[in-house]
């Protein structure tokens, strides 16, 4: 009677199919494993102090190998795990890989720390924050060393119970970073009131910026704005060296971008902060 049921209930879920929803549907099936099957992996990508020229931090980046269809794009999978609830074990692993391997690279002498993007769901999770300090307690790995990214938007969804969780995480003195930062609607009547010590300027501002002034404008605009309210600021996406001078000279105080070190794979990283600080004098030149 059950089966019957089932299969009817399937038949009528069947006729709406879609194949982009059949796409989806394979990937969630697939995504639920891939913790458990070690499909996922970090990679890392230098965060630049513009003033020393050398690496002070990196962000963890999530990378899923597929055991069929190989790489797939988090562009593709997190809004995917988002959706399905997924995110918040992705999220768990993600959290205790990034304290782990960044409490082994300040072990072999790297003072280079991590921030790691949380979405929304997960930051107001009761047990997120405890969860986070004990992560931290068992690796070793001191609180200022984290740093959270969460993007813009998040702030406009819930904002009373993401300004609680994001004020009782910096209590325990990890760090905040608006990500995506000029992209969301109100960037600047928030801003006041926001627990957080890090603007990171979008991608989609900084593209742009050797060869329009507008966007310079706006840049500056956002490092002003951060600077004299507190904030580090960082810029995210600078693919050249014309950009990164441009960003020295308006002030921004970190760049992250290809034009640095694509996002490198633990050994990977850990080989070029290893040669990053050994090489001081050239890369303070070369950036
Ligand atoms: P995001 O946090 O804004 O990360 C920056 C993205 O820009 C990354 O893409 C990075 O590889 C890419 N990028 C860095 N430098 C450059 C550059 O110079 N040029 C260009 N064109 N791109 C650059 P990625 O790794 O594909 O990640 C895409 C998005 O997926 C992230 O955007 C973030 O929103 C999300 N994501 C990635 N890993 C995680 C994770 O562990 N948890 C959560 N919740 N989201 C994640
Ligand atoms: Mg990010
Ligand atoms: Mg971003
Ligand atoms: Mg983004």
């Amino acid at each position: 009677r059950l089966a019957k049921k089932e299969q009817g209930n399937f038949r009528v879920y069947e006729a709406s199919l879609n194949p982009f929803k059949l796409r989806h549907l394979e990937l969630y099936r697939d995504l639920k494993k891939a913790v458990a099957e070690g499909e996922l992996q970090l990679y890392y990508q230098p965060q630049i102090n513009l003033e020393t020229g050398k690496a002070v931090s990196c962000e963890a980046l999530m990378r899923w190998t597929h055991p069929d269809e190989g790489f797939i794009s988090p562009g593709e999978f997190i809004p995917l795990a988002e959706k399905t609830g997924l995110i918040t074990e992705l999220s768990r692993w993600a959290l205790k890989e990034a304290i782990d391997q960044c409490a082994r690279w300040q072990l072999a002498g790297h003072s280079v720390g991590v921030s790691v993007n949380l979405s929304c769901h997960c930051l107001t999770e009761s047990d997120m924050i405890d969860r986070i300090v004990e992560l931290l307690n068992s690796s070793g790995l001191e609180a200022r060393q984290l740093t959270v990214e969460v993007t813009e938007s998040l702030f406009m969804e819930q904002s009373e119970q993401v300004i609680d969780a994001l004020t009782r995480l910096r209590e325990t003195g990890v760090l905040v970073s608006i990500d995506d930062f000029g992209t969301g609607y109100s960037s600047l009547s928030y801003l006041k009131k926001l627990p957080v010590d890090e603007l990171k300027i979008d991608q989609s501002f900084i593209f742009p910026m050797a060869k329009s002034k507008k966007d310079r404008m706006i840049v500056h605009a956002i490092v002003e704005l951060g600077t004299s309210l507190g904030f580090e600021v960082i810029a995210e996406g600078v693919e050249d060296g014309a950009t990164g001078k441009i960003l020295k000279e308006i002030g921004v105080h970190k760049v992250q971008g290809f034009h640095y070190a694509r996002p490198m794979p633990f050994d990977d990283f850990c080989f070029w902060i290893a040669a990053d600080q050994l090489d001081g004098a050239k890369q303070s030149n070369g950036k």
